[in-house]
């Protein structure tokens, strides 16, 4: 009960059930900031709450439940944090919560059977949960939104138990259940016809792998042949760094565009595009700043400050809402300020460590507790080392045939599949270069079982690292589904391998083992 940084034990905050005994006592400023963003998060529900649009969907659709919890979400990825570090995760995480909300309200009004806004929703194009909306950056008056986000991805950030439902729906279906349980849960919730129907079109993209492109498949099939929604396939290449595949990526956009264009009867517009990649280039360029600071003695903005709001800024936003450059550029100055008077976020750094692999922090406190239990500093984390390539920005002839070709850039080099697919260099040789430039002693490799992407090259990232000296801990998950490896079972791994190899005892021993299977 304190104001200093690791002054509290975190495990004694929490219990068996769903909540946590108490809030945290941080000091009266940073007590104070931190309840008063929680009232800002209680405002943002109450709001959102009051139009009767919402509450039908609150009871039309599983899913909406668990939106219920997000105070508990953001209040595990603030666990123990003071200063600028708590402010630079409220930055990120209130803005998150804030768009997420914008994007339900949307979704309802021209959801059929919530708000049936028949003239919006013809406005609206639905695009993947895991596809960059890059195609959308020069459409004003459009909205790109995701049925798949707000039913499947965030849920799970609430309520780990939240998509089990519906990898039962997708198995019981026929699907195969070996299958990576983001895509199959996305199929199972069109399965069980629990997604808002809406929008002019839709854009699916052969986001990342194989599960992936069979999710898109089954939702497709509902959309095009029950919902009427016309869908275009994005069919990005997969082998992104070759200079052979950049035509082929290019003319894939051109398609996209004038597919949404036809559907919508709106026409590209460049000014918008140029504006939006201008933003995108702020964005790149405070991660690259943020990044920098990581590789010094004193990073700034890591772990679920970084990984989070990296993956929202880069694909969902990209550059369309004029928020977000705010934000980078207040969290930007938040760190350096911390940066100026050496902070640290807890009381002592042993290790420094890349996050390597598909990961499941987000449905629970991992970064942060690793950090606050064994105090592994997460420098980075794989889905955060995406494009660093500055995007043309001014509105030239030349430049609007160069931004198609941006476009297709990033399209290829989405979160995940820029590592999980383009070969060796992007997945294995990269991850070693990245150890020397942060000075990490450490990987924590994320083994997402259903992930063949990343499976098949298990035995050579642990050749790698014996030859260079790099401690390797694999942290087996199988990512939306905590019935197969647990919250304790994932800390057990790395508590396992902290204990025998390390021969170290935790910072925090009340965080070691934690009673949260039930926990929001
Ligand atoms: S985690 Fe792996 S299997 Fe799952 S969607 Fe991503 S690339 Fe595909």
């Amino acid at each position: 009960m304190a104001k200093q940084i690791g002054a509290d034990r975190l495990g004694d905050f929490y219990t068996t059930g769903r909540v946590r005994k108490r809030r945290e006592w941080r000091g009266l400023a940073d007590t104070m900031y931190d309840y008063s963003c929680w009232l800002k998060i209680m405002l943002i529900l109450g709001k959102f709450l009051m139009c009767p649009r919402n509450i039908k969907a609150m009871f039309r659709y599983r899913w909406m439940a668990n939106y219920l919890a997000v105070p508990m979400m953001v209040d595990r990825h603030t666990q123990g944090l003071r200063g600028e570090y708590l402010r630079i995760a409220h930055t990120e995480f209130d803005l998150v919560v804030d768009d997420v909300a914008k994007l339900l309200s949307n979704l309802f009004r021209a959801d059929r059977r919530i708000g049936n806004d028949v003239e919006f929703s013809k406005k609206c194009v639905l695009v993947d949960e895991n596809e960059m909306t890059a195609v959308m950056m020069g459409f004003p008056t459009l909205k790109g939104l995701s049925r798949e986000t707000v039913s499947t991805y965030v849920p799970v950030l609430q309520n780990q138990h939240a998509v089990l439902h519906y990898l039962d729906v997708a198995q019981d279906y026929g699907l195969a259940g070996d299958v990576c349980p983001m895509p199959a849960a996305e199929a199972g919730v069109s399965i069980d016809d629990d997604a808002p129907i809406l929008g002019a079109c839709a854009i699916q993209c052969n986001t990342t792998c194989d599960g992936s492109l069979l999710g898109n498949g089954v939702i497709a099939k509902r959309l095009e042949l029950e919902d009427g929604v016309p869908c275009f396939q994005l069919a990005a290449p997969l082998r992104h760094r070759e200079d052979d595949v950049q035509e082929y990526a290019a003319q894939e956009i051109r398609n996209a565009i004038a597919f949404i264009e036809e559907h919508t009867g709106e026409k590209w517009d460049w000014k918008y595009y140029f504006e939006c990649a201008r933003r995108v280039n702020v964005a790149t360029e405070s991660r690259l700043g943020w990044l920098e600071m990581n590789k010094t003695d004193y990073p700034q903005v890591f772990g679920s400050n970084l990984a989070l709001y990296t993956e929202t800024n880069y694909m969902a936003i990209c550059g369309k809402i004029p928020e977000f450059e705010k934000a980078d550029r207040k969290i930007t100055a938040l760190a350096e300020k911390a940066y100026k008077k050496k902070m640290r976020a807890a009381k002592e750094y042993r290790h420094r460590a890349i996050v390597w692999g598909v990961q499941s922090h987000y449905y629970m406190d991992f970064l942060l507790w690793l950090l606050n239990c064994w105090g592994i500093v997460p420098l980075t984390d794989m889905l955060s080392m995406v494009s660093t390539r500055r995007l043309a920005e001014e509105d030239t002839p030349e430049n609007r045939e160069t931004a198609i070709y941006d476009m297709a850039w990033l399209t290829e080099n989405m979160i995940m599949r820029n590592r999980t697919h383009g070969g060796y260099k992007v997945l294995l040789d990269e991850l070693w270069e990245f150890c020397e430039e942060f000075n990490a002693d450490m990987v924590i490799l994320w083994e997402h079982m259903a992930c063949k992407a990343l499976s098949g090259f298990h035995g050579q990232f642990e050749e790698m690292a014996r030859e260079r000296g790099i401690h390797l801990v694999w942290v087996t998950h199988d990512l939306f589904d905590p019935r197969v490896v647990s919250r304790q079972g994932v800390r057990d791994q790395v508590n396992n391998y902290m204990r025998t190899v390390f021969g170290e005892e935790p910072i925090d021993p009340t965080l070691e083992v934690l009673p949260d299977q039930e926990s929001w």
